[in-house]
């Protein structure tokens, strides 16, 4: 994605795009999975952490990234393909690998419907599968 691009997306979902986000906005739409904060601090030293988490909950504000609590410990974060027009039920799975602890998106399996009894307000979804990555199964031959 390019920067004009990026500047189109933020613009369209009501950010001012300035050069520190659009920086952002085009290294995450990069990442295949999920990042943390501390990974897009490696990857954009340029920018300082507070920098980087402000835009990071402007952008989850704007439903432009979505968060997985994926039990590690650490907010992931990744990157919604559809720009901002994501629901909670297009959200997708996650699978959590307990062995490179690399949180994987499952783009193709969206969150399943869940029947919440009458009065009760759901606020957030997550939805992980724990296991053996792909990865990590054939370096382990199981
Ligand atoms: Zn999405
Ligand atoms: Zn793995
Ligand atoms: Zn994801």
């Amino acid at each position: 994605m390019n920067a004009k691009d990026c500047c189109d997306i933020l613009t369209q979902a009501g950010i001012r795009p300035t050069s520190t986000r659009i920086l952002v906005y085009e290294a995450i739409a990069e990442e295949k999975n999920t990042f943390s904060l501390g990974d897009l601090e490696e990857r954009l030293p340029s920018i300082d952490k507070s920098g980087l988490f402000r835009t990071l909950t402007l952008f989850h504000d704007h439903r432009l990234i979505h968060s997985v609590d994926d039990g590690s410990g650490s907010l992931k974060y990744c990157f919604c393909h559809n720009h901002g027009n994501c629901r909670e039920e297009e959200e997708h799975c996650h699978f959590y690998c307990e062995e490179c602890r690399k949180t994987y998106c499952l783009d193709q399996d969206l969150i399943p419907h869940v029947d919440l009894p009458e009065g009760f307000i759901p606020r957030k979804i997550n939805y992980i599968v724990k296991g053996i990555c792909a990865n990590c199964a054939k370096r382990k031959h199981l």
